[in-house]
């Protein structure tokens, strides 16, 4: 109607007032939306800090980075010398397991984001396609790379991708931004946690449960048994035989490198719920939770074959870096039960303990005792 009566000035007069009015929407639609997206990645930052393992903090970064910007392909890398490596990787809404990807920071992308420290963002396929080498196939048409720094140093980057162009918006990379110094700083605790909680519980020679932990285990299990949450609990423990034979023939080195490899075979037969731990110098402990007393003793008896057809490898004296020697050791155990033996877990070490020496050692050792009353 206006132009038909004003002409082009019809245009101006309605064009003018309704870009106005859009702009104003859009701006404040986008105001409303980084809002939004500030208070979801608080809410991610303080969560990531709860964790108390490296594998969880790195899941759930991983896995909120991709719903935060409904990303279909989120990629975390490790910075080492030169390469990426992938740490974990997320795609179409599910973690997958790739056995080693790694490249070379050689293309002018990743040389950016590691050497210049720069975030990038890829608008189109063909801005990265070329250059970074992964995923060349893929159906991903916009994505971007954020370096992730410790200490001024570039211990990882993350690489984003959508199925949509223009997906990404220089706001966002920079709240994931603010979001990788949240994780770095999980990370570090969360592998803090991790190393206290693996001086206090394991020992440091065999990696096996150390005594502290055995004990409160064996505690809690029979606190389980007592709850009826299980029905049976067994021990087993175990005895090298002549052990000081192969300290004082061998050398102390030696022993040690028998310790491993006894703990190593050890824990290739620990059933499922169950553990196996280093009681004392060559002393080990199964704590088996809802195994009978006979399955504890097939399993002490497939053990002690194991370890008896098993030749051990020792360097008698490795200051002299004397030539390697071939060994052949045995070993004795002693299992008891609750509530088959006792209702006491007290009683229930001391039976497994009286087994051992008496059933098996006095016996002749290289064998297996059950515990009679
Ligand atoms: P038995 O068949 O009666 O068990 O004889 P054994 O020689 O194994 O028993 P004994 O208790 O006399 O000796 C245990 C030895 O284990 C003594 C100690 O030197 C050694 N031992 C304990 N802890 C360690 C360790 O961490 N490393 C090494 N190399 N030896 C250890
Ligand atoms: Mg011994
Ligand atoms: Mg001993």
């Amino acid at each position: 109607y206006l132009i038909e009566f004003l002409g082009f000035g019809g245009f101006i007069l309605i064009g003018i007032p309704y870009f106005v009015i859009v702009s104003m929407i859009r701006l404040y639609g986008k105001k409303e939306k980084i809002n939004k997206d500030l208070k979801i990645a608080t809410d991610i930052g303080h969560n990531l800090s709860s964790f108390s393992t490296e594998k969880e903090v790195l899941d759930d970064f991983v896995k909120n980075i991709a719903l935060m910007f409904k990303a279909e392909f989120t990629y975390l890398f490790d910075h080492k010398s030169g390469w990426l490596e992938l740490l974990r990787s997320y795609e179409y809404g599910q973690f997958k397991d790739y056995k080693v990807e790694r490249f070379a920071i050689d293309s002018r992308i990743t040389k950016e984001i590691v050497v210049k420290k720069q975030s990038v963002i890829f608008e189109e396929k063909k801005d990265w396609v070329e250059d970074l080498g992964m995923h060349k196939y893929s159906s991903m048409q916009s994505a971007f790379g954020i370096p992730i720094s410790r200490n001024e140093k570039i211990e990882g980057v993350l690489f984003v991708f959508s199925s949509k162009k223009r997906m990404f918006e220089k706001y966002q990379v920079q709240i994931a931004d603010i979001l990788c110094s949240y994780f770095t700083v999980s990370v570090e605790k969360a592998r803090y946690l991790e190393n206290k909680v693996k001086e206090t519980e394991l020992c440091a020679l065999t990696n096996l449960y150390n005594y502290y932990y055995l004990d409160e285990r064996i505690k809690f299990e029979s606190k389980r048994l007592h709850e009826e949450s299980i029905h049976h609990l067994s021990i087993i423990m175990l005895d090298i035989d002549y052990f000081k034979k192969v300290n004082d023939t061998f050398g102390h080195e030696s022993g040690n490198i028998v310790l491993v490899e006894v703990a190593k075979i050890l824990e290739s037969y620990v059933p499922e719920h169950g553990i196996v731990g280093r009681y004392g110098g060559e002393e080990f402990v199964y704590v088996l939770p809802n195994v009978t007393k006979e399955d504890a003793i097939n399993l002490a008896e497939r053990v002690r074959v194991a370890i008896e057809n098993r030749i051990f490898t020792v360097i008698p004296d490795l200051s002299k870096a004397d030539t390697p020697l071939d060994i052949s050791i045995t070993i004795s155990s002693g299992v008891s039960s609750m509530p088959r033996d006792t209702d006491d877990v007290k009683v229930l070490v001391r039976n497994a303990d009286r087994a051992l020496y008496l059933g098996a050692k006095q016996a002749g050792r290289n064998r297996v005792a059950g515990y009679i009353k």
